[in-house]
């Protein structure tokens, strides 16, 4: 029978240790999280060869009391709990009193710690959790520690370490983490040397996630402010257009420490659901808010994952806060219009203008233009302005280009204005004639024209809109359609067959009832085709065989997940039934798409996530012109 020996306790401290320092970030994670414990409002942490050798945390909390100091460095040692109950309801961010005494098990520590209301501070040294050193030392209030060579009694340990670059990435993505969920707290990073992260610790997170994640990405974001059902969520979001390839810049937060939860990530991607391109991920730094007793938060041994006792209620609150945040924040994307850097023009005096103009060879000048007009040919020539060969009714006339009574004194203006000009615009709108004028729009919407039968340019304020003709359309069904799920539908005298093939027959067939719902009647005819009854009333009968095959290709790429599919549905009935670019439309029609666009925040993209309108300000085009400076 082996004998049961009872380890000695350097050892039984080694194997504990092994379980909380994994690596150098596990402890710059463990020791800041003192520091934010012990109320520092400064945190510089220094590391070399990405922390094996060297890690250094300053901060100017509250230091620890030399008799207490031995204490701090014994396992299950902790101001933090003293009794089990207060286990329930931990809100500081270590209580297993485990952190110092694992870091010490395994590397060689110094710690510089004062009080306030001590006179002289306490110069600690312990290694491999023997203690080596206790005087007293002039240092100033808060703490100090440092560690040195990691595992260098546990070599075995040291073969899982990573790259030095990547162990530095890794403590760098800690502090990032620590710095956004801590704008109050002023942060520097400094690594081999070099400092690379410093926050300014004014409190506000605009200023953290500057620093942090940079110039460009904290230009798009918008704020989030909401306490729905219990639950708050505050913090920023990227808007629909600066979505990124990658999850990578997406931060949350649970009762102010970072966390991954499944709930808060796909809530937030939930509310850029028709807005953002498929593919693309927000850019999020979110805080959860909610008691304490409804998270269960260890259940990973990292403590990052964490799990909610109602997580239909977290993610409904987040869907909600960012939902509103993106419809009330979000603007259109801006063309910057900046004058060319070479132009050379712009400087220029109007004696030197001159000059230099006279002293353009002319030869040179008419080469320039040759190349020039080389260059303007167009690859493929535009196609022919077309009209819906189908349906011959103008498209003022279909509802969604109808003014509604709020916007129905700016299209009496224009109508008016638009009369002097072109007598023609008025006889395309009998119905200006009955709009009633009490009411006026909150700001004037101005039709300017239209480019390349694809873009309505219309202005409002101080600004000019480039407006797509197509993607607003869509949007606007799309929009429609989601809110009234009834869907009108038309029947053909004689109902046509579509052929289709393997998975998306079996997609279609398995949808029927679904696309009954939404005006298609279709019916599995067996051999791999469908029989089209009816399809809906604002599709034109031509394209029904291209809508249903679209329909099918999309709705076999769907999972099991109803509401994609019922969008997947409304996008192609959308963008079937909107207006293509290169139709020809009325400065009447132009104007009620305008009107609508501009005045609605839920009109920003296309249900694929294309920009409806793009904006060009005033003010940059009188920088250009030379009008200001
Ligand atoms: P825990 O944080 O779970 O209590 P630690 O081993 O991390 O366990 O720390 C032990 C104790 O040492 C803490 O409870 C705290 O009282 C003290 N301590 C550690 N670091 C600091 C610090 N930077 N400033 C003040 N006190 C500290
Ligand atoms: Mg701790």
């Amino acid at each position: 029978m082996p004998k049961i020996n009872v380890l000695p306790k350097s050892i039984a401290e080694l194997i504990a240790a092994g379980e909380v320092v994994e690596r150098p970030a596990s402890i710059v994670k463990e020791a800041v999280e003192n520091s934010i414990d012990a109320g520092a409002t400064h945190i510089t942490i220094e590391i070399q060869r990405g922390g094996i050798t060297y890690i250094r945390i300053t901060d100017n909390g509250c230091g620890i009391a030399n008799e207490d100091v031995p204490k701090a460095f014994l396992r299950h040692a902790t101001s933090k709990i003293e009794k089990a109950v207060d286990l329930d309801s931990i809100s500081t961010l270590g209580f297993r009193g485990e952190a110092l005494a694992a870091t010490s098990a395994v590397s060689r520590v110094e710690m510089f710690t004062k009080t306030a209301d001590e006179d002289f501070g306490t110069h600690y040294k312990i290694e491999g959790g023997e203690e080596v050193l206790n005087e007293e030392v002039g240092c100033p209030d808060g703490t100090t520690l440092i560690v040195r060579d990691l595992f260098y009694n546990t070599p075995a340990r040291m073969k899982f370490l990573k790259k030095d670059v990547s162990e530095g990435t890794t403590v760098s993505a800690i502090i990032e983490r620590q710095a956004l969920s801590h704008p109050e707290i002023a942060f520097k990073l400094i690594r081999d040397g070099k400092q690379t992260l410093s926050t300014s610790g004014d409190g506000k997170l605009a200023s953290a996630v500057y620093s942090v994640l940079g110039r460009e990405i904290s230009n798009t974001l918008i704020p989030v402010e909401l306490t729905f059902d219990g639950v708050k969520v505050t913090g920023l979001v990227c808007k629909p257009v600066s979505c990124r390839a990658s999850r990578a810049y997406q931060f949350t937060f649970l009762n102010g420490r970072y966390v991954q939860s499944g709930t808060i990530t796909a809530a937030t991607e939930q509310a850029y659901k028709n807005s953002a391109m498929v593919g693309k991920f927000p850019v999020f730094v979110l805080g959860v808010e909610i008691p304490f007793e409804t998270v269960d938060v260890n259940v990973h041994p990292a403590k990052t994952q964490v799990r909610f006792s109602d997580e239909k209620r977290v993610f409904t609150a987040v869907y909600n806060a960012v939902k509103n945040a993106i419809l009330s924040g979000d603007t259109r994307p801006e063309i910057a219009v900046a004058p060319p850097k070479n132009n050379t023009f712009l400087h220029m005096t109007a004696e030197q203008y001159r000059q230099t103009a006279v002293n353009l060879p002319i030869q040179e000048a008419k080469q320039q233009q040759k190349k020039e007009e080389v260059k303007q040919k167009p690859i493929n020539p535009a196609p022919e302005p077309v009209r819906l060969k189908s349906d011959n009714t103008p498209f003022f006339l279909r509802d969604e280009f109808k003014p509604n009574v709020n916007e129905k004194k700016a299209v009496v203006d224009i109508v008016k204005d638009k009369a002097e000009e072109t007598p023609d615009a008025v006889q395309s709108a009998p119905e200006s004639q009955t709009v009633e004028k009490e009411y006026s729009p909150k700001e004037e919407i101005k039709l300017i024209g239209e480019a390349f039968n694809t873009y309505i340019v219309a202005q409002k304020s101080d600004n000019i809109y480039l407006i797509d003709k197509h993607a607003a359309h869509e949007r606007i069904l799309f929009n429609k359609l989601k809110e009234n799920h009834v869907v009108e539908s038309q029947s053909f005298l004689v109902p046509i067959t579509v052929k289709l093939i393997g998975d998306e027959y079996t997609a279609m067939v398995n949808n029927v009832s679904l696309l009954s719902e939404y005006g298609f009647e279709v019916e599995d005819f067996g051999n791999e085709s469908v029989v089209v009854r009816a399809i809906p009333a604002m599709l034109s009968k031509e394209d029904a065989e291209s809508i249903i095959v679209e329909a099918a290709e999309s709705l076999a790429q769907k999972g099991n997940v109803d509401l994609e599919r019922i969008d997947d549905i409304l996008h192609t009935v959308a963008c079937k039934a909107a207006i293509k670019a290169g139709y020809i439309t009325s400065d009447l029609e132009r104007l009620n798409l305008a009107i609508k666009v501009l005045s609605d925040n839920n009109i920003m993209y296309c249900p694929h996530g294309r920009p409806v309108a793009f904006e060009i300000k005033k003010y940059n085009l009188e920088k250009y012109f030379g009008r200001i400076q």
